[in-house]
C-alpha cells in the first residue's frame, strides 16, 4: 500500500453535497461526489497518512473576523425565511446559512490541523466556495469567504504572523483581494483569466493594494487559451520569487480547478498534470521558505465529469506526495502563445514592488 510523504487531512462532510441552488447550476453537488468516487476508485482514501476529517460549523464570531455583521445577518435571515436571490448566479436556500458556516468551519479546521502540527498539509473540500465574497457582499456562487476567514483565524487565533494566499482559480478572487487590500501581513497572489474576458472583470496588475497593503496584492491576468506553459512561467518568474521574498509563515491556496481545458465556463487550457505540477511546486516553495502548509481550500472547477475529478486528484496527490497516473481527457488544445509574453509583461509591471523581480528583469 502507498504511504503519503506528507500527512494530509482531507476535510469533508456529506453536508457539502447537499448545497444546491438549482440542479443545473454549474456549482452543483456532483463537483464533489464525482471527486470522491475517483478518490475511492484510485485507493487514495486507503493510503496511510491520508485521512478524511469531518468539520464543525464555524461560529458566527469567526465569520465576523472577516465579514460585516450585517452581511452575516442578511444570509442568516434569508435562509430562515426560506431563501431568496442575491444575483443571477447566487441564490440562498433555507440551508445556505448552515452550509456556508460548515464550509468556513472546514477551512478553519484545515488551517488549525496544520498550524498545530497534526497534519503537514490539508485540503478543505468544501462547498459552497468563497473567494468572490467580500466584506459585505455575497456574489459569484459565494456567501462567506472561506479562504479569507481561515487566513484571519490563523492570524488572530493561532498566532501566525504572515500568510501568503495563492489563488489559482480561473476567476479573479475579488472578494479576497478586497478583504486584505490594505494589509501587509497577508500577501494575495492571484493568477486568473484576464478580467476583460471573464467574470468578475477585475484583477489587473495595477491593482496592487493600498496603504500598508501597497504592493501586497499581486495580480497575474492571463489571456484566454493560456495553458501549462504560461502557468509554469508565472510560477517561475513571478509567484516563486515573490513568495520567497515575502517569506510567509503559512501558505494557503485558493484552489479553483476551473483552469482545466474542459471547464465549461472558462477559456483556459491547463491540464490535470499542469495542476499537479503547480501543487508540487507550491509544496516545495513552502518547504524552502519554512512555511506551514500548503493548506488548500476548494474554490471553483465545473468540468464535473471530465476534468474536475482528475484535477482534484492532482491537487491531492501533489499535496500528499503520492505518485499519480493521471488520465487526461482527450483533446488537449494548443496553448495561446500570448500567455508567456503576458507573464513577462506583468513581471516587469510588478518589479517596482519586488526586488526579486527587478533582479530578473
Ligand atoms: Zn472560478
Amino acid at each position: 500500500m502507498w504511504r503519503a510523504e506528507r500527512r494530509l487531512a482531507l476535510i469533508y462532510d456529506d453536508e457539502y453535497l447537499e448545497h444546491e441552488q438549482h440542479p443545473t447550476h454549474p456549482e452543483r453537488r456532483e463537483r464533489l461526489s464525482y471527486t470522491l468516487d475517483r478518490l475511492r476508485e484510485e485507493g487514495v482514501l486507503e493510503v496511510e497518512g491520508v485521512d478524511l476529517v469531518e468539520p464543525e460549523p464555524a461560529d458566527r464570531e469567526d465569520i465576523e473576523l472577516v465579514h460585516d455583521p450585517d452581511h452575516v445577518e442578511l444570509i442568516r435571515r434569508m435562509s430562515e425565511q426560506g431563501g431568496g436571490v442575491i444575483d443571477a448566479d447566487t441564490a440562498v436556500t433555507e440551508r445556505t446559512y448552515e452550509q456556508a458556516l460548515l464550509a468556513a468551519g472546514g477551512s478553519i479546521l484545515a488551517v488549525e490541523l496544520v498550524v498545530k502540527g497534526e497534519y503537514d498539509v490539508a485540503f478543505a473540500m468544501v462547498r459552497p466556495p468563497g473567494h468572490h465574497a467580500g466584506r459585505a457582499k455575497a456574489a459569484g456562487f459565494c456567501y462567506f469567504n472561506n479562504a479569507a476567514i481561515a487566513t484571519e483565524y490563523a492570524i488572530q487565533e493561532l498566532d501566525v504572523e504572515r500568510v501568503a494566499i495563492l489563488d489559482w482559480d480561473a476567476h479573479h478572487g475579488d472578494g479576497t483581494q478586497e478583504i486584505f487590500y490594505d494589509r501587509d501581513d497577508v500577501l494575495y497572489v492571484s493568477i486568473h483569466q484576464d478580467g476583460r474576458t471573464l467574470y468578475p472583470g477585475t484583477g489587473f496588475p495595477h491593482e496592487v493594494g493600498e496603504g500598508d497593503g501597497e504592493g501586497y496584492t499581486v495580480n497575474i491576468p492571463v489571456p484566454p487559451g493560456s495553458g501549462d506553459e504560461t502557468y509554469r512561467r508565472a510560477f517561475r518568474e513571478i509567484i516563486d520569487p515573490v513568495v520567497r521574498e515575502y517569506d510567509p509563515d503559512l501558505i494557503l491556496i485558493s484552489a479553483g480547478q476551473d483552469c482545466h481545458f474542459t471547464d465549461p465556463i472558462t477559456n483556459l487550457a491547463v491540464t490535470a498534470r499542469g495542476y499537479e505540477w503547480m501543487m508540487r511546486r507550491a509544496v516545495e516553495l513552502a518547504e524552502d521558505v519554512d512555511a506551514l502548509g500548503p493548506v488548500a481550500v476548494l474554490e471553483g472547477g465545473y468540468s464535473v465529469e471530465d476534468g474536475l475529478p482528475y484535477t482534484n486528484m492532482a491537487v491531492i496527490c501533489g499535496l500528499a506526495g503520492l505518485p499519480t497516473d493521471l488520465k487526461e481527457p482527450a483533446g488537449v488544445p494548443d496553448e495561446n502563445p500570448e500567455g508567456p509574453k503576458r507573464v513577462k509583461e506583468v513581471a516587469r509591471q510588478l518589479s517596482e514592488y519586488w526586488e526579486s523581480l527587478r533582479r530578473r528583469a
